[in-house]
């Protein structure tokens, strides 16, 4: 699905920045936009002009797919800045070549190239206020697509549209989480669309969430949907175990989702000679390792929080609370990753993208 290559992209602009009305000291993830998106249509098979304009709230038929049939696939990235004032993306082809699997799962048109990574720099080059300096600090930033076409005819649409929003986002400490292990619901199945960022994977998860918060529990950690025996992801996190001085952590499948934080922790764990096994992880060992003492640590890793600990998990009727740990993983890990990012150390990977 190739495309023309357009280096245009028509830019609206607005009067006046909301940057003002924002107070940065006390943000709430998620609810604060900037002052511009990013659009692109694609009709008449193809992605048209792409268009940067004022953020303002879409038109949509009431029959638009995406309301019906739920075709919708997004990304969720960050762009951090350093001392100097410069900005930089972690990783940004992971998430363009990620976003373009989960269309395809979702029989949906894939985004060009050049369109995204054009629209993310002109985009990003615009706001670059909204990108405060500082530890922590950082706009996240949202791309996504829908099925736009008018009609409840129940098949695959074709028009959709493609944006891209921007959040200023903070790090926030909302404390270690206690999980439930799943051993009814399930987020994704053999064959499914559990690998995909697709909208639906969020709408499935929120019922058996709230049935694990009426049990105390803050989130669930997945288990693979045909016999609740191994574990496969925390929420919407990948999860990694550390038992004695080694990480554990299930190879992504059609089931788990490929996070980009989960493959930047495994490769700096073995580069710094901390052994990580990817491989099925069954319930029953980290029961039993919780239990002889050398489950010493439990986390989620995502772009959101980067890594969230976990300081107790549920199963089967029993309550497990893991001993707080000095020097743990969670925290030397989640700092050496920020480092990276926030162009605090050597990035011998080369994750960072100068914007
Ligand atoms: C987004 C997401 C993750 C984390 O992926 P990152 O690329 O690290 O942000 C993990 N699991 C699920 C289900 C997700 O949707």
């Amino acid at each position: 699905m190739k495309n023309v290559v357009p280096q245009t992209i028509k830019i609206t602009k607005t009067n006046e920045s909301k940057i003002g009305q924002v107070d940065f000291e006390n943000l709430s993830f998620g609810k604060v936009f900037t002052d511009y998106m990013f659009v692109c249509d694609y009709v008449n098979g193809k992605w048209q002009t792409p268009e940067i304009v004022p953020y303002s709230p879409l038109t949509l038929d009431p029959s638009a797919r995406v309301f019906h049939y739920g075709q919708a696939v997004f990304e969720g990235m960050k762009a951090y800045k350093d001392d100097n004032g410069d900005a930089f993306l972690f990783r940004p082809d992971e998430n363009f070549k990620r976003i373009n699997k989960s269309s395809a799962r979702l029989a949906m048109p894939e985004f060009p190239e050049d369109y995204f990574f054009n629209g993310l720099n002109t985009l990003l080059k615009l706001e670059d206020q909204w990108i405060k300096p500082g530890f922590g600090n950082s706009l996240y930033i949202r791309p996504f697509a829908i099925a736009t076409q008018a009609s409840v005819s129940a098949s695959e649409a074709d028009e959709y549209k493609f944006l891209i929003i921007c959040s200023p986002a903070q790090s926030y400490y909302s404390g270690d989480v206690s999980v439930l292990v799943a051993e009814e619901y399930s987020r994704s199945a053999n064959g499914g669309i559990g690998y995909a960022k697709a909208a639906g994977n969020y709408a499935a998860q929120f019922y058996p969430t709230n049935l694990a918060k009426q049990e105390g529990y803050q989130q669930i950690i997945w288990t693979d949907a045909d016999t609740h025996q191994y574990m496969e992801e925390a929420g919407t996190m990948n999860v990694f175990f550390r038992v004695n001085d080694s990480l554990l952590t299930a190879p992504t499948s059609d089931r788990i989702l490929d996070g980009v934080t989960r493959k930047s922790l495994i490769a700096l764990a073995e580069k710094e000679g901390i052994t990580v096994d990817v491989r099925p992880v069954k319930v029953s060992e980290i029961v039993e390792a919780a239990k002889d003492g050398s489950l010493k640590e439990i986390f989620g890793a995502g772009t959101a929080a980067v890594v969230s600990p976990v300081k107790a998990f549920g199963y089967s009727g029993e309550h497990y609370e893991l001993q707080k740990q000095e020097n743990s993983y969670a925290d030397h890990f989640k700092k050496a990753l920020m480092d990276i990012q926030y162009n605090k150390a050597e990035d011998p990977f080369g994750w960072r993208y100068k914007i």
